[in-house]
């Protein structure tokens, strides 16, 4: 049976030159791929007690959905700014160029749950620090975070400091 990290294609120089792009959609498109990358994801929660699994655009929603399914666990979503149609609350963030704003809708998580976020990848740890304190702010504990992916080198787990960070590939 072929390892998970053999469904993953790489991609130099993409979305910009000199970085090596980790591609999901070749995990997906192959159905042993995408049920491997699912349960390895999911085997990371063995120990884990948790109300909510959260997932964050887009690609945090791909494994989340599955993930809470299985698990028999509500979904919350993490959507770029615009898209909720309920009240809202925000968290901005910067990017290499720019920044991004991300919501959640407020009725999404009860003072007390216990939250799992989901992605496919961390990078710098952006992302997911901006999705936890969206957590946070609704009075939600983020008991762990989990990805597909880590690209070790961008240092994203020692912004996470504090939280609990597993995943499952991890790169230089
Ligand atoms: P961060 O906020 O940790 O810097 O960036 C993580 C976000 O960027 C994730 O949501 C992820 O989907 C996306 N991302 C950054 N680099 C890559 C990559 O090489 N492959 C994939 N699939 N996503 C990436």
């Amino acid at each position: 049976m072929k390892k998970l990290e053999e469904y993953v294609r790489s991609i130099p120089d993409f979305p910009e030159p000199g970085i090596i792009f980790r591609d999901v959609t070749s995990i997906l498109q192959d159905a042993d791929g995408l049920k491997l990358a699912v349960d390895s994801m999911q085997a990371l929660l063995e120990d884990t007690d948790a109300d909510v699994i959260v997932g964050t655009e887009s690609r945090g929603f791909i494994f989340g959905a599955p993930i809470a399914y299985n698990l028999h666990k509500p979904l919350v979503l993490v959507r770029k700014k615009g898209k909720l149609p309920c009240e809202t609350v925000e968290k901005s963030y910067d990017l290499e160029y720019g920044s991004a704003t991300i919501e959640m809708h407020k009725d999404s998580i009860k003072p007390g749950q216990k939250v799992v976020i989901v992605d496919d990848l961390i990078a710098t740890g952006g992302t997911i620090e901006a999705a936890a304190k969206l957590v946070e702010e609704l009075g939600g504990t983020v008991v762990k975070v989990i990805f597909l992916m880590e690209l070790e080198g961008l240092k994203g787990r020692e912004r996470l400091k504090g939280y609990d960070v597993e995943s499952v590939i991890k790169y230089q």
